[in-house]
């Protein structure tokens, strides 16, 4: 029997049949075989996501062979990849191409196509996800058909099947729009609580991107202030990228973390310990090798949306109840931040957002806690990461999402028979 696991080990699946697609013919003969037998069909990517979502029933396609830059409009300002090209190589055959994303999240392992299928963004800018900068994408739907999605052939599909959740069909390809190659400085500062949330809004405006993470059980916070600068690229030493990104963020973060493990009363001297341990660093790069960093430490996360103006609210009432439930939190909570888009499941729909995302160690059992951090966010219209763990369900996700309806009735139209269901989808899209 063959098992597919994802990379927190939290979802496992036992497809009935493996099969690795070439090309867009051979994913239209898989999707065609698959139906007539009856079978469900998946297309996990890099399975980062902590939910269920890719989690193959009956027919599992591989996304390995589908790799790849396949084309290049300069006039345009966009590029095309393979459904299963992972963001590290996207990204890399776009500075040898002169050419970067906009913006971006916080690794680079995931596929193009998973990575947009879930919502995944970064913070700040003129757009946060990297659905929203979609131009276009090639879908199979339930029936084989292959349907190319553009502004202008299908604009209602490209609008939606930008976080398609996996639900409208098996794509092949992705094209993003770019901007010439740009480098971008990045100024990491520790500062209080207090000083931090007294001047959020400022930083947030004052920068492109913003982001801070704060040290659960202290007063400590990292802020992450990144601009686009005109001076010549500045990338930190090997040694020094190595001490911070390897040893003090990845190796001894894990031994931390293990300590803390076995002894929680030692958390919150520990929390201290390391928001003290990362200090202060500038140094700017391409963009993807400023906002992107190896994360080794394998953990379980859940993150929110909630309205932009509501997000320091929520932080606040979210510290007072870890604080008076006593559980022993050792991942910093990561806050970012979002401008409105118009993609009928994204996170971001309709409003500026701010996020918020939790973490435990692997090892650790995350219920309690973000189930009441969850309670917490709900409370202020949070929208959860479909990618990231959460207990909410179609009937309670359904009023938060504006143009639902309209993703159902599409769902409808492209895959009737459900043949890209999963049990997650049953439960956050309904039968
Ligand atoms: C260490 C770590 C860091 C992360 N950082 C961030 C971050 O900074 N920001 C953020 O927003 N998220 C972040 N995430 C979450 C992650 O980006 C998302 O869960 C993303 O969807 C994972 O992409 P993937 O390629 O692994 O896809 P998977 O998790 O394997 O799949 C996700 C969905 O995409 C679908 N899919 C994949 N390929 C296809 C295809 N070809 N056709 C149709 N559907 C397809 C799957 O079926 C599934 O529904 C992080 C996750 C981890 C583990």
């Amino acid at each position: 029997m063959t098992t597919w696991t994802n990379w927190s080990g939290l979802a496992t699946g036992h497809p009935a049949q493996v099969v690795t697609p070439r090309d867009v013919e051979e994913v239209v003969d898989a999707v065609v075989a698959a139906r007539r037998q009856r079978l469900t069909v998946k297309m996990p990517g890099s399975g980062h996501s902590f939910t269920g979502i890719a989690c193959p029933e009956g027919l599992q396609l591989r996304p390995d062979a589908l790799t790849g830059i396949v084309s290049v409009d300069r006039e345009a300002m966009t590029v095309t990849a393979l459904a299963g090209t992972p963001l590290h190589l996207l990204n890399t055959g776009l500075e040898a191409l002169g050419l970067s994303l906009h913006n971006m999240g916080d690794i680079d392992q995931q596929t193009v196509a998973g990575a947009i299928s879930t919502g995944t963004h970064g913070t700040g800018g003129l757009v946060a996800s990297l659905s929203a900068q979609v131009a276009g994408l090639d879908l199979v739907t339930g029936d084989g058909s292959l349907l190319r999605t553009t502004e202008a052939e299908n604009p209602e599909v490209l609008a939606a099947a930008r976080v398609g959740l996996g639900a409208l069909g098996i794509i092949t390809a992705v094209t993003f729009r770019v901007e010439p190659l740009f480098t971008l400085e990045a100024d990491e500062a520790p500062m209080s609580w207090d000083e931090a949330l007294g001047c959020f809004d400022q930083l947030v405006e004052d920068n492109h991107h913003f982001e801070m993470y704060w040290f659960p059980h202290t007063d400590r916070m990292l802020t992450k202030r990144d601009n686009r600068t005109v001076d010549d690229a500045e990338p930190l030493s090997r040694a020094r990228a190595w001490l911070d990104d390897e040893l003090l963020s990845n190796t001894i973060f894990g031994w931390v973390n293990a300590l803390g493990n076995r002894v929680p009363a030692l958390v919150p001297r520990l929390n201290e310990l390391s928001g003290r341990a990362l200090s202060a660093r500038r140094f700017s790069d391409v963009p993807h090798k400023v906002f992107t960093s190896p994360r080794r430490v394998v953990f379980r996360e859940m993150e929110y949306a909630v309205p932009r103006e509501a997000g320091l609210e929520a932080l606040r009432e979210v510290r007072r109840l870890i604080e008076a439930a006593g559980w022993r939190i050792s991942f910093p909570v990561e806050v970012r931040v979002a401008p409105a888009d118009d993609i009928a499941l994204s996170t971001a729909f309709g409003r500026a957002s701010t996020y918020l995302a939790f973490h435990v160690n692997q090892r650790t059992d995350h219920r309690a806690y973000f189930e009441g951090v969850e309670e917490v966010l709900r409370g202020h219209d949070g929208r959860p990461h479909w990618g990231k763990l959460h207990t909410r369900s179609a009937a309670d996700l359904a009023p938060a999402y504006p143009r639902w309806a309209e993703f159902q009735a599409l769902r409808e139209r492209l895959d009737p028979d459900r043949v890209f269901h999963n049990a997650y989808l049953r439960r956050v899209l309904g039968p």
